[in-house]
């Protein structure tokens, strides 16, 4: 039986294994932590149980595929889809309740903000067409073979290239609306992907389809039970891992990948598979080897600070996903992307599991995941920028709630970019990898195969097509796919 060896066993290397056994593979997973899931991963403190790292599930059955390679394994997974996506807040009172059926979200968002319907309905009419337009070419196919340029649907995409907004940034194509809180609204979706709206190219506005066409989703357990139920299954298709066994070289021989080495010895493999950030891949476990310079000096994605608290009363105004909206989104950016520090007026998110799932908080608390998008750690004294923006964060939900939430904060748990960094090994602890802050991004990442060694492999948020739970599951798909045409 051919043998596979997976560095890494976040959503990506997960799904790869999967995948690979699927394919007939003997396969070993190398995982420095003691757990799997890398940034999908949860802890329990004084009661309360938080997901620590992905909050928003789109395209759900990228995880019910996987399961169902396997059907003769009995493992639960189950969610819920969510009527309402998000609770958005200003600080001057004005609220909205963003639901997820476009009619509804028109109807409510037309009334709110004044805008006409045909405007709103167009744009997520287009969102829509942009999303089945590109998604074939930029989603689901390896972007490095020519093959892939040689399809109907490449064709469509580049007859239709003038239409997709790639000439635009995000923000100029949601200055289609006349009021300011609605291009907010949309500019945020830029940072689905840890960009910029005012640098992201247009063709980002696809992204609110994934959420006003396909739907948002709960899973029944919170987020964290995505890579737990994945992990179960691969340990009982018969899938190996070897926690606190991190991998410190991937050996070659004649531009053919032959061995991985850690602390304890080195493992022959046919095939190699790095879960790990590219840039750590090349820079840790390639060190001999020319490192594609241009790839990994793209400029990488938003960071986050994340404040996990445990609140000792219940909010009815508050749902699963809420946003209290910055007074001045520009400035906010240029804080992220340019200036490398905080805002002092930061966008804040709340996301509220136990509005779901009521055992994630004692009875009549909540259990609160309050994150800022963060730039990536350079190095900055994050000892004083997280002491800033608790209180900037505690003062804005304060304005926006009517309240003192520093009374009701019962335990703390704080995750910064460093410790993202220190965790899963996201070069400058990028949640995404690299930032889609320029049109030419999705060509610039790096390709699922090794352009110079054989048998050697890169799936993950760091490498096509990108970031965020969906990519990382397509980027399995793709490098399963493009190891059995190469086998
Ligand atoms: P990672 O999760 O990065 O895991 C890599 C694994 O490799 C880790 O387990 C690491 O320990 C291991 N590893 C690294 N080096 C070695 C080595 N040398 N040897 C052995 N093991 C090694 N996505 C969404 O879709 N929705 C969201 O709402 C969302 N919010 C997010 C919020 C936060 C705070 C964070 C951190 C991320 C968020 N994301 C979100 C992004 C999403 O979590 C990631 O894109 C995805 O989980 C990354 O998966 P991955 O396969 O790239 O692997």
């Amino acid at each position: 039986m051919a043998k596979a060896i997976i560095i890494g066993s976040g959503l990506g290397g997960l799904a790869t294994a999967l995948r690979l056994k699927h394919k007939g593979y003997q396969v070993t997973v190398f995982e420095q932590n003691h757990y799997a899931g890398g940034k999908l991963h949860a802890i329990k403190q004084d009661g309360y149980r938080f997901d620590l790292g992905p909050s928003l599930f789109t395209l759900p059955h990228l995880v019910d595929e996987l399961h169902d390679l396997f059907p003769a394994i009995d493992n639960s997974f189950s969610y819920i889809k969510k009527d309402v996506g998000c609770h958005y807040f200003w600080e001057d009172g004005t609220r909205f309740k963003a639901y997820t059926d476009q009619k509804d979200f028109v109807n409510h968002a037309s009334k709110l903000f004044r805008e006409p319907k045909s405007t709103i309905d167009s744009y997520l009419t287009n969102s829509k067409s942009r999303y089945n337009l590109t998604k074939s070419l930029f989603l689901e196919k390896s972007l490095h073979k020519w093959s892939t340029y040689f399809s109907l649907d490449t064709l469509k995409a580049i007859v239709n290239a003038p239409f997709l907004g790639l000439l635009n940034t995000l923000d100029e194509e949601n200055k289609v609306f006349k009021n300011p809180k609605l291009t907010q609204l949309f500019n945020r979706y830029a940072t689905y992907n840890g960009s910029s709206p005012y640098q992201t190219p247009g063709i980002m506005s696809m992204i609110p389809h994934l959420e006003m066409g396909i739907g948002t989703y709960y899973p029944q357990h919170g987020m964290h039970s995505i890579s737990q139920s994945l992990y179960e299954l691969a340990t009982k298709v018969g899938v190996e891992f070897r926690f606190r066994e991190s991998v410190d070289k991937i050996n070659y021989n004649n531009n053919l990948a032959t061995s991985i080495t850690t602390a304890l010895k080195t493992y022959k493999a046919d095939i190699i598979v790095s879960n790990m950030d590219i840039y750590p891949t090349y820079k840790k476990l390639l060190t001999q080897y020319p490192a594609p310079k241009k790839t990994l000096e793209q400029e990488r994605s938003s960071s986050a600070l994340i404040f996990y608290w445990g609140i000792d009363r219940e909010f009815p105004e508050l749902d699963l996903h809420n946003i209290l909206f910055s007074n001045d989104y520009p400035t906010e950016f240029d804080h992220i992307f340019n200036k490398k520090s905080l805002s002092n007026d930061p966008t804040i998110y709340i996301n509220i599991t136990s509005k779901e799932t009521k055992t994630d908080a004692p009875a009549g608390c909540e259990n609160w995941f309050v994150m800022i998008n963060a730039p990536g750690n350079y190095g900055q004294n994050w000892e004083e920028m997280i002491n800033t923006a608790r209180k900037n964060i505690i003062l804005k939900i304060n304005k926006c709630l009517g309240t003192d939430i520093s009374q009701h904060i019962a335990t703390e748990y704080i995750l910064d970019p460093c410790d993202i960094e220190k965790k899963t090994s996201s070069y400058r602890g990028a949640l995404y990898g690299a930032a889609s802050n320029n049109k030419f991004a999705a060509f610039l990442r790096h390709p699922n195969f090794n352009k110079g060694l054989k048998n050697l492999y890169h799936v993950g948020g760091s490498v096509h097509p990108g970031g965020g739970i969906p990519l990382c599951l397509l980027s399995a798909q793709i490098t399963a796919d493009l190891i059995q045409d190469a086998s």
